[in-house]
C-alpha cells in the first residue's frame, strides 16, 4: 500500500523501501477523475432520462450518489497510476536516485 491515508503518499514503500517522496502528482489525478466520470455520466444521464423517464429526485439521487461514488473509486487510482507512471519514466525527483 503506497498510500498512508486515503490519498496521502506514504514517503517510502512499506516493502521495498523505495522512496515515493518526490512524486509530483499535483492536479493530474482530479484532471482525469473529471474526464473520465463527465464521460461516462453525461452519456448515461441522457439515456437514463430517455430510457425511464424518471422523477427529477430520482434522477437527482442516482447520479448524485453514483458521481461521488465513482470519483471517490476512482482518485486514489488514478493516482496510485500518475505516480507509478512518474517512478517508472524516472521524472521529477525519482530521477535522481537512478
Ligand atoms: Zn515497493
Amino acid at each position: 500500500m503506497m498510500f498512508k491515508g486515503y490519498l496521502k503518499v506514504a514517503d517510502r514503500c512499506p516493502v521495498c523501501r523505495e522512496d515515493l517522496s518526490q512524486h509530483r502528482a499535483d492536479d493530474g489525478p482530479a484532471y482525469l477523475t473529471i474526464l473520465i466520470v463527465g464521460h461516462l455520466m453525461a452519456p448515461t444521464i441522457l439515456w437514463f432520462f430517455n430510457a425511464f423517464r424518471p422523477d427529477p429526485l430520482v434522477t437527482f439521487t442516482v447520479f448524485t450518489v453514483g458521481c461521488v461514488a465513482l470519483s471517490l473509486y476512482l482518485l486514489p487510482r488514478l493516482k496510485g497510476m500518475i505516480v507509478a507512471i512518474q517512478w517508472a519514466k524516472r521524472m521529477h525527483g525519482f530521477g535522481k536516485s537512478a
